[in-house]
This record gives C-alpha cells, sequence and structure tokens, in this order.
C-alpha cells in the first residue's frame, strides 16, 4: 500500500512537473509573439478614403508653386524631425513660409500624432519635399512623439491606409512606396531608415490594405 502510494505521488509529482513546463511555454510564447508584433497589433485599415482635412496652401515660391506634377509613379514618407509637433502646426510652418524664411519646404499630406490627416498640396502640383522626386511623387509628411521617430499607432494607421488610398488611386502598389532616403540618403524617416524591418513591415502592411480594397 505504501509503496502503491508513494507511485501514485510520484506520477502526480511527474504530472505536475509537465503542466509547470507548458505553463512555462505557453508564457513565452505569448510574450514573444505580442513583443513581435511590436505596438501595431491587428492592424484592421483598407485601402478606402481615408478622413483628410484639406487646407490647401496659398500658392508660393517657398512651399506651393502651383506647377503641375508628372504622372505620379510613388509615394514618399517622410518624417517631421520635431518631436511632439502636430499636423496642423507643420502644415501651417509650410503656409508661412511664404513670407520669405528663404526655405522652401512643404509636403503634399501630413499625418497627425492623432492619425488626422492634413491636406497641404494637390497631388497634382508640386510639393517641396523630396528633391529629385518631387516631379513624379506624392509626399507624406508624419508626425512622432519622441526623438526616436518611431510613430503611435494612431499615426501608423493613417500611414498605411492614406498610403494604400493613394496608391490605388494612381495604380500602384507598395514597391513604389519608398523613404525619403531613398532619394537622398537622409536619415528621414528615422525610424523607418534606422529599423528595416519596421520599414519592410510598413510595406507589407500597405499591400495588406491594398488587398483588402477600397472598402466598397
Ligand atoms: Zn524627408
Amino acid at each position: 500500500m505504501a509503496q502503491f502510494l508513494q507511485s501514485v505521488d510520484k506520477r502526480s509529482a511527474l504530472v505536475g512537473f509537465g503542466v509547470g513546463v507548458l505553463l512555462v511555454l505557453f508564457v513565452v510564447l505569448a510574450v514573444r509573439g505580442f513583443v513581435g508584433r511590436e505596438t501595431y497589433i491587428s492592424l484592421d485599415v483598407d485601402a478606402s478614403e481615408p478622413d483628410i482635412s484639406v487646407q490647401l496652401l496659398d500658392v508660393n515660391e517657398y512651399s506651393r508653386p502651383g506647377t503641375g506634377s508628372d504622372p505620379i509613379t510613388g509615394v514618399v514618407i517622410h518624417y517631421t524631425a520635431n518631436p511632439g509637433s502636430t499636423a496642423q502646426q507643420n502644415r501651417d510652418y509650410f503656409n508661412s513660409l511664404q513670407d520669405g524664411h528663404g526655405d522652401y519646404v512643404s509636403s503634399h499630406f501630413v499625418v497627425g500624432l492623432e492619425g488626422e490627416i492634413v491636406q497641404c498640396v494637390p497631388t497634382w502640383e508640386l510639393a517641396y519635399a523630396s528633391n529629385d522626386r518631387n516631379h513624379d511623387t506624392v509626399s507624406i509628411e508624419c508626425c512622432h512623439p519622441d526623438e526616436t521617430g518611431e510613430f503611435n499607432e494612431a499615426t501608423y494607421k493613417s500611414m498605411v491606409q492614406l498610403t494604400a488610398f493613394i496608391c490605388a488611386k494612381y495604380n500602384l502598389d507598395e514597391n513604389d512606396v519608398i523613404r525619403h532616403y531613398d532619394v537622398t540618403g537622409k536619415n528621414c524617416p528615422k525610424y523607418f531608415v534606422e529599423d528595416g524591418d519596421a520599414w519592410e513591415q510598413f510595406k507589407k502592411d500597405v499591400k495588406g490594405a491594398l488587398a483588402k480594397g477600397n472598402g466598397k
């Protein structure tokens, strides 16, 4: 009897050990899965037209020359390099350049910290954002909370949807989406230059949004 009890104890100890190992495995896998997806979990974005606040700049030589673009062949992603600034502030800065600060800077769109989108220049006109590719691309400036340049989830989602929407509109795909870095070698957008995996993920998310279509 004592021997029998002892073997039952051994068996339950073994079972207990097995359950413990499984639990640890489960926790490790769950944490890895969570971290691996970074902050952008379950991205529910398609290529439909996002809400856009159209606030076109005054036509002026510094930020909206009023020059027609060539046929659009790409989308260029930028970051503002001004942590914590809003889409509205960046748009208003571009518009203020007409007073002759000497800088030639603008962007077709600015995506803000809450995912809001402001349009500054019509897509059929030049904006001053992407150097040699100003003439045939649409530019998107993206706001970021801090010096790392990483985008928050609200900004990221709007970036994906707006990029997919523009791609669909001009019959482009995710391979036509480039970083400012790919034009000039500038560290812009910082987070997507310094983290190549995050950049590849962004393009995958644009592809995924395109595959979902325009939601109609
Ligand atoms: Zn840039």
